[in-house]
């Protein structure tokens, strides 16, 4: 029985990452569904090669174009956003790959646990933002979400055979960016093509930037925190500039399991889309004679004070990451319109998480309304000027 995908960001980096492991394994897995929100041409062009049951593009200005193009296939088209979130309750797919970017995750993957179908999980933002509700309704629909994100991934791999044995703590190990080594002085005049530059990934933009702020494991914290159901201390972060072990789970009795290999997400893409099993495949093999130095250090957290930001935000709880998650996609959508400069990303995250409401025990109306506050209160603060701007306008 081949297993039916639906992809929610079929477009982007993940999303097309998926499609070639689907390729590359027409035994196993058909795709049911892809979303996409703007880039119709390219959902248009994976339409035609992987003859899905319907498509969903979250931007109306450009469903006619979608529409009229697949006019010939049998392939249903919707527009909106809302489209995207309604498909989810289809019957027609096992398995959701979630790899959307930010909060626009959230409502479609709760729809799909509704659905009693099973997530793999990218889109991490929806775990940092609503992890309570989101694995709560996991649980009560009994559905299984399995990482993709290639740390907690690599946690999931440690724990096969273990999953009844308590863990003592992790560590999600981080390759620390292209800023790797710079001090804040040196990060004020960093420009937008620097930190697109990621040392080890090809990714979407937005998680890449993230990844030079070091908020991309900050959120990775948070969604260890749901996923593996931790506290705050049992998560560690270490820098691991090479990205070959890509983390570590310490076991009650000291024994640490770490899973290693070159970095490339259509590993763990596979291992979340084909779990229990393991496909064969034939990406590059990893060689230790060709990485005689592993190196490990702790991470600056005062240079990058993302990190500490997420820390805060993870101990305190409630909406606290919620708050800051809407503030990040803020201050990230600023970075990249070159309109606010590096540093000041951290900087307009703070402002917003000092200001807005702090609920302890939010409920998904409360998740989305700190969403909204947090968004307006970054733009108030962004048009008094009150920030850096880039040093590259
Ligand atoms: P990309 O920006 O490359 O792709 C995002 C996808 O989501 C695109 O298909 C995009 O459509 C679609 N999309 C974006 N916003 C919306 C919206 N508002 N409504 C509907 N669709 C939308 O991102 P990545 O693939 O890099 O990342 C996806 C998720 O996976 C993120 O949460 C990221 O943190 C996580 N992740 C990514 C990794 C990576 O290696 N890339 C590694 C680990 C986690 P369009 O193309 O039309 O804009
Ligand atoms: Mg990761």
């Amino acid at each position: 029985m081949k297993k039916r995908i639906a992809i929610l960001g079929s477009t982007g980096s993940i999303g097309t990452q998926a499609l070639e492991v689907v390729e590359q394994n027409p035994d196993l897995f058909e795709i049911d569904c892809l979303t996409a929100n703007s880039n119709a041409d390219l959902l248009i062009a994976q339409a035609k090669k992987f003859k899905p049951n319907s498509v969903a593009i979250a931007d109306e200005t450009k469903y006619l174009q979608v529409k009229e193009a697949l006019a010939n296939d049998p392939i249903k088209v919707f527009g909106g956003y809302n489209s995207i979130v309604q498909l989810m309750s289809l019957d027609s797919f096992d398995l959701v790959l979630t790899a959307m970017v930010g909060f626009s995750g959230l409502e479609p993957t709760l729809a799909a646990i509704r659905n009693k179908k099973t997530i793999a999980l990218a889109n991490k933002e929806t775990l940092v933002v609503a992890g309570d509700i989101v694995t709560q309704l996991a649980l009560e629909n009994n559905v299984a979400i399995y990482p993709v994100d290639s740390e907690h991934s690599a946690i999931f791999q440690c724990l096969y055979g273990e999953f009844s044995n308590p863990i003592e703590k992790i560590i999600l190990t981080a390759s620390g960016g292209p800023f790797r080594g710079k001090k804040r002085d040196e990060l004020i005049t960093v420009t937008r093509d620097q930190a697109l530059k990621h040392p080890n990934w090809t990714m979407g933009a937005k998680i890449t930037i993230d990844s030079a702020s070091l908020m991309n494991k900050g959120l990775e914290m948070i969604e260890a925190k749901w996923l593996f159901n931790l506290r705050p201390d049992q998560i560690d972060v270490i820098v691991h500039p090479q990205s070959i072990i890509h983390s570590i789970v310490q076991f009650e009795d000291g024994s640490m399991k770490a899973q290693m290999g070159l970095p490339d997400m259509k590993l763990p893409i596979q291992v979340a889309m084909a779990y229990p099993h393991r496909i064969k495949n034939d990406f590059p093999r990893f060689d230790f004679v060709n990485y005689p130095n592993l190196t490990f250090e702790k991470p600056d957290m005062e240079t990058f004070h993302c990190l500490s930001l997420a820390k805060q935000a993870m101990d305190k709880g409630g909406n606290l990451p919620c708050i800051m998650n809407a503030a990040n996609e803020e201050a990230v959508a600023a970075f990249l319109n070159r309109e606010i400069g590096f540093l000041a990303i951290a900087e307009t995250i703070e402002e917003v998480m000092m200001n807005a409401t702090f609920i302890q025990q939010p409920t998904i109306e409360d998740y989305k309304n700190s969403d909204e506050e947090a968004r307006r209160i970054f733009k108030e603060n962004l048009a008094k000027k009150k920030f850096v701007i880039s040093p590259d306008n």
